[in-house]
């Protein structure tokens, strides 16, 4: 298998002060492998000039499903490609909460990033409310429906339960490993599932150890440059 994912999600966190002392730190680590930084907007140009000629590369945590035109205030995935992007985060749960995100639009901005030759991680997941009625399995397969079809190759899923994130409660290895397997039988058995949901360096190791892992999206963590150097180093080949 090929060297699992790290993606850091900064979320509505950082200034250029923070960004030049822990990506700064970070270029200087030594990292290795398939790692991304998803900065906010304002942020991804310094982002991508402090990362040069290092492993780790930048991304955004959104962006228009539309490519150009009268839309104010949309970033478009040809802007992010032509910024040096190459992840961006589609559909997190907090976009789905507190922005009204939906799976149907979710479809249109993976293929916006596709088309620019962008990485979509399309956010999947439960709720506390879902989980606790049985309903988790056909929550997430209906958000499935967004990446029917499209080349494994292409984008990854984030499988992240809403009641793990930032809550210091990770999922168990076998919900974990259950809603993977799902996922790839839903989908293809190639396709990349990252898992998220309060990852640090103290439980990455185990995390990346469950079978069907493929990676880790990590929210809080990625704020500190020694956790998430930590957490990049714990990834399996
Ligand atoms: C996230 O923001 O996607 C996330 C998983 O956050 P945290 O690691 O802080 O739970």
């Amino acid at each position: 298998m090929s060297k699992q994912f790290v993606v850091g999600n900064w979320k509505l966190h950082g200034s250029v002060a923070q960004i030049n002392s822990v990506l700064g730190e970070l270029a200087k680590s030594a990292l290795d492998g398939n790692i991304g930084i998803c900065v906010p907007f304002p942020y991804l140009s310094l982002a991508g000039k402090i990362l040069e000629d290092t492993a780790p590369q930048t991304g955004a945590q959104d962006v228009s499903e539309h490519r150009s035109g009268a839309y104010t205030g949309e970033v478009s995935a040809d802007m992010l490609a032509d910024l040096g992007c190459k992840f961006v985060i589609i559909a997190h749960s907090e976009r789905r909460q507190h922005f009204g995100e939906t799976t149907e639009k979710a479809a249109k901005k993976i293929q916006s990033c596709l088309d620019a030759g962008l990485f979509p991680i399309y956010c999947v997941g439960d709720n506390t409310e879902q989980r606790e009625n049985g309903q988790a399995e056909e929550t997430v397969i209906a958000q499935l429906q967004a990446v029917k079809g499209l080349p494994p190759a292409r984008f990854a899923i984030a499988y992240e339960p809403a009641w793990a994130i930032g809550s210091g409660v990770t999922a168990t290895d076998e919900q974990i490993s259950a809603m993977h397997a799902l996922i790839k039988a839903e989908l293809s058995s190639d396709t990349i599932v990252l898992y998220g949901g309060s990852v640090k360096a103290a439980n990455a190791s185990q995390i990346l150890s469950i079978p069907g892992v493929d990676g880790v999206l990590v929210g809080g963590a990625a704020l500190s440059a020694q956790e998430f150097a930590a957490i990049c180093k714990a990834v399996r080949w």
